[in-house]
């Protein structure tokens, strides 16, 4: 099955990227697309961080939702953006945020800060072409690396 386009064809192999760091190599973790087709399996070491495990978005496009502000969210990068604003409040006030955003948000928050994700490679559905919240956690998972 050829196609005609293989923009996102790179990471099929899924190679690490290699980092020459003085007297070690360290490899980057990065965002893997997850796929239905037979035979794919997840990458080893790879977390799937998509719906409905702790690490899934819990926001859609046009949905909705109860916040300080409401809001409807029209496309994809609205709903990666208020995915990264909501995880980068330290705490949610209950009376604004749906219980679910706020027993979601210190879950997550949690795993984030044991380490849950770090250097390791993230699995969504999403087209590698397109933000996805996994991009999100990347950043926060391997930044406050001390
Ligand atoms: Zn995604």
């Amino acid at each position: 099955m050829a196609l005609a386009v293989g923009l996102s064809d790179d990471r099929e192999a899924h190679q690490h990227l290699p980092v020459l760091l003085p007297g070690r190599v360290v490899t980057v973790p990065q965002r893997i697309q997850r796929k239905r087709a037979k035979g794919w399996r997840m990458p080893e070491g790879a977390v799937y961080v998509g719906r409905p495990t702790i690490f899934g978005n819990p926001f859609l496009v046009g949905v909705t939702f109860c916040g300080p502000t409401i809001k409807t969210l029209p496309n994809v990068d609205a709903v990666v953006q208020q995915f990264s604003h909501w995880l980068s409040l330290d705490t949610l006030d209950h009376r604004c945020w749906d219980n679910l955003l706020v027993v979601a948000h210190v879950r997550l928050k949690a795993a984030l800060a044991g380490g849950a994700l770090r250097n390791r490679d993230l699995a969504c559905w999403c087209p590698l072409w397109q933000p996805c919240h996994a991009d999100v956690l990347l950043e926060l998972a391997n930044s406050d690396v001390s």
